[in-house]
């Protein structure tokens, strides 16, 4: 089986063809720039880069243009099915669902919600309904995994109207990856099916986020009700105290919205350092003498060892901490610094392991009872995964969703 797996931004549109049986990605690229002079698709296939300029495109050219693609690389015939990421599914989407107009009426409904991702998500979701037509189309949301945590999780301690009233609570995010990396664990583990395994996943990107996973459900996570809460992440603040925003919007004169806005994009890593939201970058420079790179690092270290361990506390026991997500497979440096701090979990770090991002043990870092693991995410193969269990009847959206499969 093929499926075409579409993720639309505001400016960009990914692609991939991927067997969810083997997770063999067939081709995989990107058209950017959307709605700009320079907007162009890259893609790649066998290793092979190719670029095609769409000066001006937006997403509807832009994904005419990946059907094109498709068709010359004799890709299209075979699909089965496609399947999208929709960053926010709301208190309604608590598993991903064949998509039908009632349920492109409710990633409307969740704009609000989501109203940077959710508007171009639906825009794709249109478009592929179109240009593909008779093709099942199938949503997974990035809040879904999270839909299990308990009240006392995804409750906010403020007036219960806003809840009642106006969906305020904590959704989490990164749920697609968090539930494809702790599948991974718990089968590289042998835990699999075991009710009382118990993972901490950290996902550490661009954006960041970890969660408190309990026999493969999610019971508690770090983003709340939109991705600026919890860790330290490249331009976002993560957590604050609230009343800041009051305070900065007051001294400088400014809208709370402009408030939230720096809180969005020149924060976090970028913040801190006053150079680099990029990992990479802020390391290099801190090994040249950069103090405020140095100092970005160890307190994205500190604070999302902190959380770990506040996660560890809500699962009451713990199996693993998993890292993942571009820093998370990657940083040598990041690893060994938050294990350092989590000893009191019974986490002792090898050295060595660490260093081949334990290439050669399953994804171990560590030396004790208590793992720490890389496992490198993979979304676009989880989401092809569950389309794939849609389109072809051995999953069901019903009970789960209000559509009609
Ligand atoms: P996104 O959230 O946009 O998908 P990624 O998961 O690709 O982002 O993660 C991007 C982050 O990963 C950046 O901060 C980048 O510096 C970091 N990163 C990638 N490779 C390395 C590396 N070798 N060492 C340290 N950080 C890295």
């Amino acid at each position: 089986m093929r499926i075409l797996v579409l993720n639309c931004g505001s400016s960009s549109a990914k692609f991939a063809v991927i067997d969810p049986g083997t997770g063999a990605e067939l081709v995989s690229g990107l058209a950017e720039r959307l709605g700009q002079d320079g907007a162009r698709l890259v893609w790649k296939r066998d290793g092979v880069k190719k670029e095609r300029t769409i000066p001006g495109a937006d997403h509807d050219r832009a994904l005419r243009t990946i059907v094109q693609v498709l068709d010359d690389e004799g890709l299209r015939a075979g699909l089965a099915g496609i399947g999208h990421r929709v960053v926010h599914g709301g208190p309604r989407f608590t598993a991903s669902c064949l998509v039908d107009a009632e349920v492109e009426a409710g990633i409307e409904a969740c704009f609000p919600l989501g109203p940077l991702h959710n508007p171009p998500n639906l825009l794709g979701i249109r478009i592929a309904r179109e240009l593909f037509a008779g093709l099942p189309n199938v949503a997974v949301f990035d809040t879904a995994f999270h839909s299990t945590m308990p009240e006392r999780a995804y409750l906010y301690a403020v007036p219960w109207a806003w809840y009642e009233q106006h969906q305020v609570r904590r959704y989490g995010f990164h749920g697609t990856s968090h539930r494809f990396v702790a599948e991974e664990a718990l089968s590289r583990l042998g835990l699999q099916g075991r009710a009382d395994s118990a993972l901490v996943t950290a996902h550490l990107g661009n954006g960041c986020s970890a969660a408190a996973i309990h026999g493969g459900r999610c019971i508690d996570t770090t983003m709340g009700l939109t991705p600026l809460e919890g860790l330290v992440m490249g331009t976002r603040s993560g957590d604050v105290d609230p009343a800041l925003i009051g305070y900065v919007a007051g001294r400088l004169d400014i809208p709370a919205t402009q408030v939230i806005d720096a809180l969005n994009k020149q924060s976090g890593l970028l913040g801190l350092s006053g150079s680099s939201n990029d990992m990479r970058t802020l390391v290099e420079k801190a090994d040249g003498g950069d103090r405020r790179a140095a100092l970005a690092i160890e307190v994205f270290c500190y604070r999302l060892a902190k959380t770990i361990g506040g996660l560890a506390t809500a699962l009451g026991r713990l199996d693993a901490v998993v890292f993942t997500g571009g820093i998370g497979e990657n940083s040598v440096a990041v690893r060994s610094r938050v294990c350092a701090l989590l000893g009191i979990l019974g986490i002792q770090l090898d050295p060595a392991r660490n260093a081949e991002h334990g290439r050669s043990a399953g994804g171990v870092i560590s030396s004790g009872a208590v793992r720490a693991m890389v496992v490198p995410t993979n979304e676009e193969l989880m989401i092809a995964r569950d389309t794939a269990g849609l389109v072809g009847g051995t999953a069901a959206c019903a009970g789960r969703c209000s559509c009609t499969a």
